[in-house]
């Protein structure tokens, strides 16, 4: 340990370590960025260091900073200028080109930042934040939440990576990358990314060990065109001189495509995942793939609403994402998970916080340091406010009650002891 920064106990009713069940009087020892150890309260006062300063939350949760798995934050700048919900796909991607004209590359690196002080606010600690070359840098910690950078490539017209990106930007990207283990690739999706593209982002992500993430399965237009070739999908690429007319269309679903391109395993985080047939669901569990659900986001584009409930059942990595403020009210991923807990009364509200914690973390690559509170993960941790008659059962709904009523405070300083 250095001696520069203090050394402090966060001790509350309640310790929610996430990875395992939680503690009744907990507490929480932690060295600037990191935790040095958790447990119960006892255990973790006899292991603090002389001076050690002791912040008693009284009746709250400590909880993980959240993880967001998916958002577009160069879009942030979207935020109210598109209705929702819109009436279908579509009709929501003619107000995104709409209004896309008005936002220049300085204007989308302001919303990055935007974006991260509002994740910040709503306590996130970290987002897999897709990004198409606005900004290649994961934020400088001064901003806010950190970022896991997908940067994202499509072309249907595309012959392969670098015929997509182009050399110098696949440099540029390619430098950051060595910086930081927190950059990865994302195709966009099967209707707008050819093979090739899809296949070499992948191996990219497979040759330097890091998570792709591809968003399938999101709308009813994408299962018509990789069924028939036809309908909004081909259309939309004629439009903009993208259709490619060596493409046949492979006849089957979006994640079987995928499936036969060879890009789906544990590495692999697919996005949205509402039209997953049951042949879908079964590819999923052999692959072992991760989903994050964006329910608002889907709710906004009338998508129709993922199957959660079968995804935790066959044991998936889960997170869930707000998508970004083109298709959201906010990226406050606690809305996000009551609105979850509000669609399908079924789901178990610790199964949900898990999603949002642990899930997010797994699924974008980031459970060596965020996700659960464990010794040597990242000390950005919550106190969610518990009423004092919540009982042990009801813990976590209480969690994400509280926090989207926001009552819930960062727990990184010792100021208010
Ligand atoms: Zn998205």
């Amino acid at each position: 340990m250095t001696t520069r920064e203090p050394t402090i106990l966060h001790r509350a009713s309640w310790l929610v370590p996430v990875s395992s069940p939680p503690i009744e009087d907990g507490a929480v020892l932690v060295h600037g960025e990191r935790i040095v150890s958790a447990g119960d309260y006892g255990t973790v006062r006899s292991q603090a260091p002389a001076g050690t300063c002791e912040h008693d939350h009284g009746s709250a949760a400590l909880v993980p900073g959240l993880v967001n798995a998916h958002t577009h934050l160069e879009l942030t700048g979207f935020a109210g200028l598109i209705p929702l919900p819109q009436p279908g796909f579509p009709a929501w991607l003619g107000k995104v080109f709409e209004h896309r004209s008005a936002f220049s590359i300085e204007s989308m690196r302001r919303s990055i930042d935007q974006g991260l002080h509002q994740l910040t606010a709503s306590g996130t600690a970290i987002c897999g934040d897709i990004n198409n070359g606005s900004c290649l840098e994961p934020a400088p910690k001064t901003s806010g939440a950190s970022r896991h950078v997908f940067f994202e490539v499509l072309g249907f017209d595309r012959q392969g990576l670098t015929d997509a990106v182009g050399l110098d930007m696949l440099n540029a990207f390619a430098a950051s990358a060595r910086r930081s283990p927190a950059m990865s690739l994302a195709a966009h999706a099967a209707y707008s990314t050819s093979p090739e593209v899809i296949r070499d982002a992948k191996g990219w992500c497979r040759r330097t060990g890091r998570v792709f993430s591809i968003h399938a399965a999101e709308h009813a237009e994408e299962v018509e065109f990789l069924r028939s070739g036809r309908g909004f999908c081909r259309e939309l690429l004629q439009g903009l001189g993208r259709w490619a007319a060596r493409w046949s269309p492979p006849g089957m679903s979006a994640l079987a495509y995928l499936d036969r391109l060879g890009v789906l395993d544990r590495q692999t985080l697919v996005v949205h995942a509402v039209h997953f047939d049951g042949e879908d669901w079964e590819i999923a569990r052999r692959r072992g793939i991760s989903v994050c659900f964006c329910p608002r986001s889907n709710h906004n584009l009338s998508a129709g609403p993922p199957d959660i409930p079968r995804a935790l059942g066959l044991g998936l990595v889960a997170a869930l994402g707000t998508d970004s403020l083109a298709s959201n009210t906010d990226l406050d991923l606690f809305r996000e998970a009551v609105f979850t807990l509000d669609q399908y009364p079924g789901l178990s509200p610790e199964a949900v916080l898990a999603m949002i914690t642990l899930g997010g973390a797994t699924a974008i690559g980031q459970a060596q340091s965020f996700g659960a509170i464990e010794a040597g993960k990242s000390s950005r941790l919550l106190a969610v406010a518990i009423p004092e008659s919540a009982s042990h059962n009801h813990l976590a709904e209480s969690i994400l009650l509280q926090g989207k009523r926001g009552a819930w405070k960062w727990v990184s300083s010792c100021t208010n002891v």
